[in-house]
């Protein structure tokens, strides 16, 4: 028999609506680049995202659409989340840390019609503006600059349009929202959310064991908002009517701490490597700040040590340690100390708030070793796998990737983990060769790969070294050829034409040889083992 409930879609505009409806008084919050605060309410933000959606559609925007945002955290995106794909097209947000190739790879593959960009971000646009053809680009007076000819005011384009904006009837399953991650090695995947699934991960994400999110709480997502949605936190924020306070630009410790203590935020998310120089600052200057409400901090992206979360709790800032991928939308497991724990001593917590902790609601977690799918002892490793309603079931045009998924539909992740009695997953090591810094992604066969296209060079590894301010750095580990010579400011700059700046290996070791696995890999497991104390300031 089945159930006579509705069959009522999962959209996105059913959260712009309710919020719309229910909290026009509440205010969002944001800063422009010269740190000045604008403010605003969902009731503008309403209309906005709405006037928004009837521009697009008079301007031809059809569903399933592509429409690009090329923009820091600010109020103007936000309206980009819900205008965009209330039309049923979808909103592609651009990561602005990208080379100029990945760049343009990533709007070509997405075929994207339409961008809108922040005028201070025209130059990313400009160095790939020969390689792409977008129909229309809107400029966000973001930061004040001139808009050139051939190129829309934003403010123009919402003035155009009228407020009688009439929702599409969406099928939840269609597409809502797209984000690229880095693949091991060539140019990014795309992953395609749903309105369904962005829906259904808003509310696993605003349950009091994830963020905890309700309208009592002010949100500051300093997490990007090209990165996995900023972790569908906009979307989740709107849900319940949380007020949110946006960074604009400036992520540097102290802007980020001035906002939190003068708009009394209740949550902020961003990656470790924010919070490592936020608690830098605290220690510094404790007196400097007064905060008058703690601050609960999911953190996810890599993991943050235990020092961390002992700094941050001193200061009554509280990090809930997620994992998750741009593939899990992203959240995919979370950690709170539970019920039968909490009579433990502080460091037994600790030693379980270090872990990636344990699923949330729907999302199915498996570790698959050498044997098989291994028991929960807590120290058994192998390969994540997982499944749920807000996981990738493909990457967008990518069947050359199918082989991330397992036959019975598992995603799976690359990260090595192994799990405990409780279910708490701890992430030992990763199986995919990237290099996570300040949250974002290096391919080290990328780097390899074009090292060893310099006529100098024999052999090149490229490892993830840890980092006290990135978490992870680059550190190449090169072999010459017999009579060349070549110098790390030469490989640098041999490098510098493909990769953005930030990608490049900060430092280069010349080996004789470098350790191979029996089938003729880079054994990179010893060469990680070997450079794990790298001191960056020395150099050695
Ligand atoms: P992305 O798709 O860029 O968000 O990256 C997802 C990857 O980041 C995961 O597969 C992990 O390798 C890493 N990651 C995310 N969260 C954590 C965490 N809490 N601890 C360790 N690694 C993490």
């Amino acid at each position: 028999m089945r159930g006579m409930m509705m069959d009522f879609p999962l959209t996105l505009p059913t959260i712009l609506e309710r919020a719309g409806k229910l909290f026009g008084k509440v205010e969002i919050a944001s800063r422009k680049p010269d740190r000045s605060l604008v403010r605003y309410t969902y009731a503008d933000f309403y209309r906005r995202a709405r006037r928004l959606a009837r521009a697009l559609e008079l301007a031809g925007v059809k569903r399933g659409d592509r429409v690009a945002t090329l923009m820091w955290n600010h109020a103007r995106h936000f309206e980009a989340y819900f205008g965009i794909p209330a039309t049923g097209a979808v909103l592609h947000t651009l990561n602005l840390r990208l080379h100029e190739d990945a760049f343009a790879y990533v709007i070509n593959h997405a075929q994207d019609r339409f961008l809108i960009v922040d005028d201070l971000l025209l130059p990313l646009y400009e160095k790939v503006r020969d390689k792409v053809k977008f129909e229309r680009v809107i400029v966000t007076p973001f930061g004040g600059a001139e808009i050139p000819a051939g190129m829309e005011n934003y403010e123009d384009f919402l003035a155009g349009a009228d407020d009688n904006f009439e929702y599409p009837q969406i099928d939840e399953n269609e597409a809502a929202a797209m984000c690229f991650t880095s693949g091991t090695t060539g140019f990014a995947k795309g992953v395609l959310y749903s309105h369904r699934a962005l829906v259904l991960h808003s509310l696993a994400e605003a349950t009091v064991d994830a963020f905890g999110m309700s309208q009592h709480d002010t949100v500051l997502p300093a997490c990007s908002m090209f990165h996995a949605n900023a972790w569908g936190v906009p979307f989740t924020a709107a849900m319940v009517g949380a007020k949110l306070v946006f960074p604009g630009p400036n992520l540097d410790a102290e802007s980020v701490l001035d906002l939190i203590e003068q708009e009394r935020v209740t949550i902020a998310c961003a990656v470790p490597t924010v919070w490592i120089g936020i608690l830098a600052a605290l220690e510094k200057s404790p007196q400097r700040w007064k905060f008058t409400n703690e601050v609960r901090v999911p953190v996810g992206g890599t993991a943050p040590s235990e020092a961390l979360i002992r700094g941050l709790d001193k200061f009554g800032f509280h990090i809930r340690h997620l994992w998750g991928m741009t593939e899990t939308a992203p959240l995919g497991t979370l950690c709170q100390v539970r019920s039968h724990m909490k009579d433990w001593s502080a460091d037994e917590q600790y030693a379980v708030r270090v872990k990636q902790g344990y699923p949330a609601p729907f999302v199915e977690l498996r570790i698959r070793g050498e044997n098989g799918i291994t028991p929960w002892d807590g120290e058994t490793p192998g390969e994540v796998e997982v499944r749920g309603p807000w996981v990738a079931r493909c990457y967008y045009n990518s069947p050359e990737d199918n082989h991330r998924w397992t036959e019975d539909g598992w995603f799976k992740t690359g990260d090595v983990a192994c799990i405990d009695e409780d279910g708490y997953v701890k992430i030992v090591d990763r199986a995919k060769d990237l290099i996570k810094s300040g949250g974002e992604w290096i391919s080290s066969v990328d780097l390899e790969n074009s090292l060893m296209a310099h006529p100098a060079v024999l052999e090149a590894a490229v490892i993830s070294v840890p980092h006290p301010k990135w978490d992870e750095r680059p550190l190449a580990v090169v072999v010459l050829k017999e009579g060349r010579q070549a110098t790390p400011e030469e490989l640098r700059a041999f490098l510098a034409t493909k990769f953005a700046k930030w990608q490049l290996p900060d430092a280069f070791v010349f080996v004789e040889q470098i350790p191979k696995t029996s089938v003729g890999k880079f054994l990179k497991i010893a060469l990680r083992k070997k450079y794990a104390n790298w001191n960056w300031q020395a150099g050695a």
